[in-house]
């Protein structure tokens, strides 16, 4: 037996090492399966070019617990080392890799950096207080040992190992007993090696199977007639991965079918189906494949479920993509694999290589060009999709203003008639009608067609459009809508009386009553409301028009309804305000002023308020009550 000294500067590194990444401990898995792997293709690319003599044989990789040993083992078949390659790969390069690792990112926050590569091999003394190779080259040099208790001292010797491949034998520390639970080892498997291209074996699963039947005919019964075969449960291998992504496949041998499935094999706790997808491929200037899925988002709790997950080479890396696509892409569930990602930076330094700007500049076009292209070739199926979709590209354009640029000819407006316009297509619709005196083209909208059915109706009898506007984003879209698109306004359809809402030259209504009148309507209507969140006006209205409403300032609303969805508690605070129209023209107003009773006027000037409290839906608890047993009391 040789013993020798790792050649190190850093007396004992292992320490660090098993401090440095305290919280990722479980990394160690992944990187010896994919040493393991590497090991595998190789063997493959020599067998290929017929570079070994050695027999491929087969190649699945094991993964053993053994909770009486203490023990791990991840064994391969693949190129295996000889002494010297143990002592040139695993003594020098891999622990001049480890060092190199540390003191690169020594000091730093070690959750910044991205899947933690590079540590290789020497991560296994993060859970090993012992680790044990034994290692058969494909050549016809000797089976060797390599152990190594975590010091810098090693052994190794020669030893009886027939089948060619390496075997990684972990002896688990005490602080690290948790790994040895098989369930857990095969949740990480699952997790880091789902689409590895070796077939990976971890303990076995139990599989419902039909007995095979037998020769003879042994359960006949009477007439002849066979019994139906129970199942038996039997014990099977368990096979980790699925070694041929879809990903890796040429689309255009794939369906629509094989997507789907495939995104429930990535998301088995989602029984969502996604709308469609977009299946990534490039190899020039730099090296990347995936699949887009685009999922149904409806309200706030959809976001940032399902991630989209990073592959490097079919390896799993990480499910936090901020900083490596945009922003609103991380809304997408899929899969992104490149090994042209620099895997081993902080988050800040990502987001400044060029390598990653280039890939976020390809998704953002790949994904706009998608879209483009559904909304040309089939636009029925594609309003049919918008609402689901909206958010998707309102969080883009939010995000992104080159995003808005690209898909600015397709962003559609739904009416609440249920019609889609594309923004130019609704400006054609509305601009004879909806310009306002200032030249600027008012499109009117509703954030909730029950409780706005009054005004609605209103602006429909005026010949206007209404749109439907019920978005969580829609506060946030109309903003963006109104900045990009010149002379264009959105109005909420109760955000003023009707004739307010467009306001036209010479649009004005004569007064039927004087200014006294007026004053001393105002003073019977201040007199019940509170004040704090009404503001009473008196209008000229038309004699048509309602006699009181309730109106909401558009921008005050909007900014609130920004706040809401942001999270903020701001400017606007928590409360409500309205303004309470008072149609100084409707023959009602003229009846208030002529009554002379005051319990009759005040009674008949609270039952004009709780009607347009009522059709915005605000009159509720004890002021309810009270209109409806006043109500009563008028009847
Ligand atoms: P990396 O894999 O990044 O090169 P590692 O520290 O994990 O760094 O491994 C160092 C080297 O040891 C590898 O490049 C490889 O040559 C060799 N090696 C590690 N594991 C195996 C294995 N299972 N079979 C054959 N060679 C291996």
């Amino acid at each position: 037996m040789q013993t020798g000294n790792i050649n190190v500067k850093t007396e004992n590194i292992f320490p660090v090492i098993k401090k440095f990444l305290y919280s990722d401990h479980e990394i160690f898995l992944r990187e010896l399966i994919s040493n393991a792997v590497d090991a595998t293709q190789k063997i493959k690319t020599l067998a290929s070019l017929g570079k070994t003599d050695s027999e491929l044989g087969d190649l699945t990789i094991d993964v053993k617990v053994n909770k009486d040993d203490k023990t791990i083992r991840v064994i391969d078949h693949g190129i295996g080392m000889s002494a010297e390659e143990v002592d040139k790969y695993i003594n020098q390069i891999a622990f001049s890799g480890a060092e190199d690792f540390l003191s690169k990112y020594k000091g730093q926050d070690a959750t910044n950096i991205i899947g933690h590569f590079g540590l290789g091999f020497y991560s296994s003394f993060m859970v090993a207080e012992r680790v044990d190779i034994l290692t058969k080259s494909h050549t016809d040099a000797k089976a060797v040992k390599w152990s190594c208790d975590g010091s810098t001292e090693f052994t190794l010797e020669e030893i009886d190992k027939s089948d060619r491949g390496t075997e990684i034998v972990l002896h688990i520390a005490d602080d690290a007993q948790e790994f040895l639970d098989e369930n857990k080892i095969v949740g990480l498997l699952n997790k880091y090696c789902r689409f590895l291209p070796i077939p990976i074996r971890c303990g076995t699963k139990t599989e419902w199977r039909k007995p095979e039947p037998k020769p003879e005919d042994e359960n006949a019964d009477k007439d002849g007639k066979k019994e139906e075969p129970k199942e038996e449960a039997v014990q099977v291998p368990r096979i980790i991965n699925d070694t041929e992504p879809l990903w890796q496949k040429a689309p255009s041998s794939l369906t629509d079918e094989d997507y789907k499935k495939f995104y429930h094999e990535l998301y088995p706790m989602n029984f969502e189906e996604p709308m469609f997808q977009i299946h990534l491929n490039v190899d020039y200037p730099f090296n990347l494949t995936g699949i887009l899925y685009f999922p149904k988002v409806k309200n706030q709790l959809d976001l940032k479920k399902n991630r989209v997950q990073l592959y490097c080479n079919q390896v799993y890396i990480t499910d936090e993509l901020e900083g490596i696509i945009p922003e609103f892409m991380t809304l997408l569930h899929g899969v992104i694999d490149s090994p042209d990602i620099p895997l081993n930076v902080s988050r800040s330094y990502l987001q400044s290589d060029a390598n990653v700007k280039k890939i976020s500049t390809y998704i953002t076009k790949k994904v706009a060009e998608k879209l483009e292209s559904m909304f040309k070739e089939n636009r029925e199926d594609f309003e049919k999709k918008w609402d689901e979709l909206k958010v998707f590209l309102q969080f883009g354009s939010l995000t992104d203003e080159k995003f808005y640029d690209k898909i600015k000819d397709f962003y559609l407006l739904k009416s609440t008639d249920g019609k889609y316009y594309t923004i130019e297509e609704y400006r054609n619709l509305v601009s004879a009608l909806q310009t306002n005196k200032d030249d600027i083209v008012i499109c009117l909208y509703a954030a909730n067609t029950d409780e706005q059915h009054l005004y609605i109706q209103a602006a429909k009898e005026k010949g206007y459009d209404v749109l439907l506007m019920d978005g969580f984003l829609d506060a946030h879209a109309i903003n963006m809508l109104e900045q990009k698109n010149e002379k264009l306004r959105f109005t909420r359809v109760d955000a003023d009386t009707i004739d307010k809402l467009i306001e036209k030259k010479d649009d004005v209504c004569p007064a039927k009553l004087s200014d006294d009148q007026q004053k001393t309507l105002k003073e019977f209507f201040d007199k019940n409301v509170d004040e704090k969140t009404f503001s009473v006006m008196i209008e000229n209205l038309s004699e048509s028009d309602l006699p009181v409403m309730i109106t909401q300032n558009e921008f005050m609303r909007r900014f609130k309804d920004m706040e809401k969805v942001s999270g903020q508690q701001g400017l606007y605070g928590d409360f409500n305000h309205y303004n309470l129209v008072v149609n100084s023209n409707h023959p009602l107003a003229s009846r208030v002023l002529d009554e002379t009773d005051e319990a009759k006027r005040t009674k008949l000037v609270q039952q004009m308020i709780d009607l347009a409290l009522l059709s915005q839906n605000i009159l509720t608890g004890e002021k309810l009550s009270e209109f409806v047993k006043r109500s009563y009391e008028i009847l």
